[in-house]
């Protein structure tokens, strides 16, 4: 039998002769005893004195006990109190019910001490270890919202003190760039690109991050009126020149008649740029980017078909997770923070929608974005 510490139980019964046989079983175990010789007494009982366990005959007058465990059981203050029935006979009927109304045992009449010690000790042994689990997790879960809150505080404070020293190198280092002293020596003008190209990488990193939390936190939509064709045209269009640099073959579908919606087009349209971007950026030179839109009945959707590194198997469900990144040299080799796909996965969702990727390492990769034509 399980060690359990005497706790407090309530015993209901209309019955003196019971009552005191029960008590003196449960005292010998020094467990405190609580007594109530009908259902609303009992009922009375249970939220002034509290027990851990309550033992319920069933054959009461008035109130019997299947009705006192359903009103005890619809209460959330009561409702975790394991209830052990007491009930006269071994009656197949009496006992499905018992369980049907939220009973976790019982105990027939007439008692055997060592029986009832056995239940009553059992169930408040696995009582207690819920509870303790119950407890367990509702600390871990408010450990992990401080957290989370610090992390959100951390990560908005100190990328947010950093935007204005940011903006400020990059005001400064265009001014030197005008000076002559400076644009005519060829040392400092590699300088200032050195660091103009420092300045962007931190710059992005910093409104990434910034657009993350702001994302995470929910934010409100800016929905306009779209024609989507017109839309993923204008979104992406200018991407043509950094595909001709590579060389690579890059083709626009879209569909030919109008489709009107309603989105927050400006960051949809991040999610778009996002996407091609990094099609171009990890297909080798002389590849080929495909964009197809798609109007499915209420649904929207975009493909971003590209024959270049692929994405190995087991990173394909960690993209989205910010800083996450395909650590191949021949990824590494390009500039990337991993916090692009981050976002937009939230900006999908945020309009209701999903997105999905296929690859295959070394022969290409498709991300698919679908969302609600109107919001
Ligand atoms: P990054 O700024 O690093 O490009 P993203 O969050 O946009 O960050 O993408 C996360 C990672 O997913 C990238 O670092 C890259 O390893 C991989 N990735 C994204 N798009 C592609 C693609 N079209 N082909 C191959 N790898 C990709």
């Amino acid at each position: 039998m399980v060690d359990v510490a005497p706790g407090r139980v309530l015993v209901v019964d209309d019955n003196q002769v019971n009552i005191d046989l029960l008590e003196s079983v449960l005292e010998s175990r020094n467990f405190e005893v609580l007594v109530a010789f009908n259902g609303s007494a009992a009922l009375r009982v249970v939220q002034e004195e509290t027990p851990e366990i309550i033992l319920l005959d069933i054959n009461m007058p008035k109130m019997d006990g299947f009705e006192v465990c359903r009103r005890l059981k619809a209460n959330p203050e009561t409702s975790d109190i394991p209830v052990i029935f007491i009930s006269a006979k071994d009656d197949t009927e009496d006992i499905v019910k018992a369980f049907d109304v939220g009973g976790v045992d019982y105990i027939t009449k007439p008692f055997k001490s060592r029986e009832v010690i056995a239940r009553v000790e059992g169930q408040l042994h696995a009582f207690r270890q819920t509870e303790q689990i119950r407890r367990l997790r509702e600390r871990e879960k408010q450990q992990f919202a401080m957290l989370d809150q610090m992390r959100q505080q951390f990560i908005g404070s100190a990328t947010h003190d950093l935007k204005n020293p940011l903006f400020n190198i990059a005001g400064y280092t265009s001014v030197l760039e005008t000076i002559p002293a400076v644009s005519e020596d060829e040392e400092a003008v590699m300088c200032i690109g050195a660091i103009k190209r420092g300045v962007d990488k931190m710059q992005s990193l910093v409104y990434d991050m910034l657009d993350l939390l702001e994302l995470e936190r929910g934010i409100v939509l800016n929905v306009f009126d779209v024609d989507f064709p017109d839309f993923v045209r204008e979104s992406i269009l200018d991407f043509g020149l950094n595909a001709q640099e590579k060389h690579i073959e890059y083709r626009i579908h879209v569909p030919d008649e109008a489709v009107p919606a309603t989105f927050d087009k400006n960051r949809m349209a991040r999610v778009l740029e996002n996407l091609v971007s990094n099609a171009i950026k990890y297909t080798p030179n002389g590849g080929y980017v495909e964009v197809n839109a798609q109007q499915f009945g209420d649904m929207l959707g975009v493909e971003v078909i590209d024959n270049g590194l692929g994405i190995p198997d087991d990173m394909l469900g960690k993209l989205f997770i910010p800083f996450e990144r395909v650590r191949s040299v021949e990824h590494m080799a390009q500039e990337g923070n991993g916090l692009g796909l981050s976002v937009v996965k939230a900006i999908v969702e945020q309009h209701g929608g999903r997105i999905e990727v296929e690859s295959v390492l070394g022969e290409g990769s498709v991300f698919r974005v679908y969302w609600p034509r109107y919001q």
